[in-house]
């Protein structure tokens, strides 16, 4: 049997910062509490486990520059810090210290072992009940018991505590305790407050030579001798912190349960092709089996699917949900507008209020087109740009919808007649080069340059400027598709962003907070074609309700402005997630792209690991402890400070699993599901 010792040991400890480097005798505390846990006769190996802040890059670096192993973990999921650890270093059983406590006395140790070895425990330790001062506490843990802990544990207190599940399940677990035949739990022989580090650096002065691991009877001794001593740090109470988290008691999540996405799944690829309306909402774009393939309800930031599992959500619908799930202000409009009737026979006063709002908050907009969807949109921009310029051919750089003169540009062209293909062309963002020679080529011919202003990769200085004054000189039309940063890059869209004006522009996805509707903006001698034999009209245009939760998610991001909120949030995610994965020296596989308030994750595959392989297994992990992600993080204005420091909780998981896919190179015993397969090829559009 392999019996591995970990410590846990971090340097944000905020009643005393630092302790765990506090010096004793010549020695910082960890550095004592080691040397004392290698005298444990049946340890095979002894780790300090730390976390994944930055507080502990110097806690990392003391350890490894004085010959102690070390490895990093979630830092409050403290059970998911042991239970990685003791995989890793493949333990059949794990003792656990703490990293605070340098009285800690090996022989008290072995007895706790001895028990554990004698009679097929699986969990055996020297506090149930407490007789040995504070500051004394072992445990030994079969690996199994870790494991099943770290799988079945839900409460806070339990994954902070790390064995307190074992405790609490002596049903479960087969666990027995080392008594002691004095009682000395008033005793305080652990370092939580300044006074304990006054006290025990007192005990450490009066401690000599060898007697520096001398058992705790010596130290009883020198107490006994210097009854003053422990006055010190009399006032505190033993297990402060678990009574603490007791009282703060919540449950965390852990979703394992898709079984009735699962059936449903199966009935609906029999009904529905990828059993999705919308590709990127398919099962394919996440784990099959370890992952939800439907959802039920939501409610600001936070989404449930239909077997009861809760998370914050960073797909939004793939974008809609700009101020939250069901939000009352945006309901009550709706709810409102419905008892008048939905569609109508005429125009309503809603459209020319929100024509009007567009108006005024869109560069480019003098006119205004009511659609359903962004394909619609961006559609209608290149009917208009072909009418108003004669012309046929279309340049196009980003994604557009699924009509022909776009798909057709792309390797998902089944379908598509080769005439229309031949009219359109696809550009690379940020390459005014091949963009000019492209139009040079085609002189005379292109009608319309469309293309998303932004999406992940930044525009160079001037790019769009120059994109416009080029396109212009070629007298075809410049169309943004701002169906994605619609709204989310602020109120005008990429265009004010930048200030860049195009010819016309499409809105969509972010315009009704889910609501099904977008625009087609843009000049006044554009736009009145439609009037002039220039086809464009749908039956649902005008449909009130989509309308009414327009003008009241405009009204509610007129007041809260959403790009700087998304921003700060973006950052904060951002910024902690870029911490991590200094810490687990991942910064050479893992990319971010984008700006904050819609940024995405790029894994640099190896030859047997694809960027998707590695995707799969961050996403698997993020949906697993209660966060819905494709690759793109979007915010709404719902989403809390607390949704993000939770969000980063999951995330140090995550990105420990795909390092353990990575250190592994293979996605054995880290992929549970079925791997993220996109329908979508995109190598040949951007
Ligand atoms: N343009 C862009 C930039 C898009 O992201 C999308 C949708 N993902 C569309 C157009 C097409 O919009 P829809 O799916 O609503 O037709």
């Amino acid at each position: 049997m392999r019996i591995v010792v970990i410590i846990q040991a971090r340097l944000g400890s905020t009643r005393l910062p630092e302790k765990v480097l506090l010096d004793l005798k010549g020695k910082p505390v960890i550095q004592r509490v080691y040397e004392r846990a290698c005298k444990i006769k049946k340890a095979d190996e002894i780790i300090i486990a730390t976390t994944l802040a930055k507080t502990d890059d110097r806690l990392v670096e003391f350890c490894k520059n004085n010959g102690m192993t070390v490895c990093r973990g979630s830092e409050n999921d403290v059970l998911d810090r042991y239970y990685r650890a003791a995989k890793h270093f493949q333990a059949d059983a794990v003792i656990r210290i703490t990293g605070d406590c340098p009285l800690l006395d090996p022989c008290e140790v072995d007895k706790v072992v001895e028990m554990f070895l004698s009679n097929n425990f699986d969990y055996v330790s020297n506090t149930q009940p407490p007789m040995l001062p504070d500051g004394l506490d072992a445990s030994i843990g079969s690996f199994q018991a870790y494991e099943k802990s770290w799988k079945e544990a839900s409460l806070r207190s339990e994954r902070e505590h790390v064995t307190q599940y074992m405790r609490n399940h002596p049903e479960l677990f087969k666990t027995g305790s080392v008594g002691y035949n004095e009682d000395h739990n008033g005793k305080r022989w652990t370092i939580d407050e300044p006074n304990d580090y006054t006290f025990i650096s007192e005990i450490y002065s009066r401690l000599k030579g060898k007697k520096v691991f001398g058992n705790f009877t010596e130290v009883l001794s020198i107490l006994d001798e210097n009854p003053e001593l422990s006055a010190i740090n009399a006032s505190f109470e033993r297990d402060e912190g678990l009574k603490k988290s007791l009282i703060e008691e919540s449950a965390i999540c852990i979703n394992t349960n898709f079984r009735g996405s699962g059936k449903l799944l199966e009935k609906t690829k029999l009904l529905m092709p990828a059993a999705a309306s919308t590709y990127s909402k398919s099962y394919r774009y996440f784990c099959e089996g370890a992952a939800p393939a439907f959802l039920d309800r939501g409610k600001g930031s936070h989404v449930w699917d239909i077997d009861g599992n809760e998370y914050i959500d960073y797909v939004l619908a793939l974008g809609p949900v700009i101020v939250g799930y069901g939000d009352d202000r945006i309901n009550q409009a709706i709810a409102d507008q419905m008892q008048k009737g939905i569609s109508f026979s005429l125009t309503t006063v809603l459209e020319t209020a929100l024509a009007q709002k567009l108006v005024d908050i869109i560069p480019c907009a003098q006119m205004v087109k009511f659609v359903k969807n962004g394909s619609d949109a961006t559609t209608a921009a290149i009917r208009l740009a072909r009418a108003f310029t004669r012309r046929e051919k279309i340049l196009c750089c980003g994604y557009h919808g699924w009509q022909d003169w776009y798909v057709g540009t792309t390797q998902n062209d089944l379908g598509v007649p080769q005439s229309v293909k031949e009219l359109s062309f696809s550009f690379p963002y940020n390459d005014l080069d091949v963009f000019e020679t492209l139009l040079k080529k085609n002189h005379g011919e292109v009608a319309a340059v469309i293309m998303e202003p932004l999406s992940l990769e930044l525009p160079n200085a001037g790019y769009l400027a120059a994109v416009k004054d080029i396109t212009n000189r070629h007298g075809a039309l410049l169309i943004f598709d701002e169906v994605v940063t619609g709204f989310r890059l602020g109120l005008g869209g990429a265009q004010k962003y930048f200030g860049i004006s195009p010819d016309l522009a499409a809105f969509g996805k972010a315009m009704g907070n889910g609501m099904p509707i977008s625009a087609l903006v843009g000049r006044r001698d554009v736009l009145e074609l439609i009037e002039q034999g220039a086809f464009v009209s749908t039956t649902f245009g005008g449909e009130t309700l989509s309308i009414a939760a327009a003008l009241k998610t405009i009204e509610i991001l007129e007041n809260e402005n959403p790009f700087e909120v998304f921003t700060a949030r973006g950052e904060c995610l951002m910024n902690g997630m870029k911490t991590i994965v200094k810490a687990l020296e991942m910064n050479d596989r893992i990319e971010f792209v984008g700006m904050p308030y819609h940024f995405a994750l790029k894994f640099k595959g190896s030859d047997k690991l694809s960027h998707f392989d590695l995707l799969s297994v961050f996403q698997q992990e993020a949906i697993h402890w209660g966060v819905l992600m494709l690759g793109v993080h979007n915010f709404c204005l719902a989403h809390t400070s607390q949704d993000i420091t939770d969000t980063l909780e999951a995330y140090e998981k995550a990105f420990l699993s795909v390092k353990e896919a990575i250190d592994n190179d293979s996605l054995e015993h880290v992929l549970k599901g079925g791997r993220f397969s996109p329908i979508f090829k995109r190598d040949r559009s951007r």
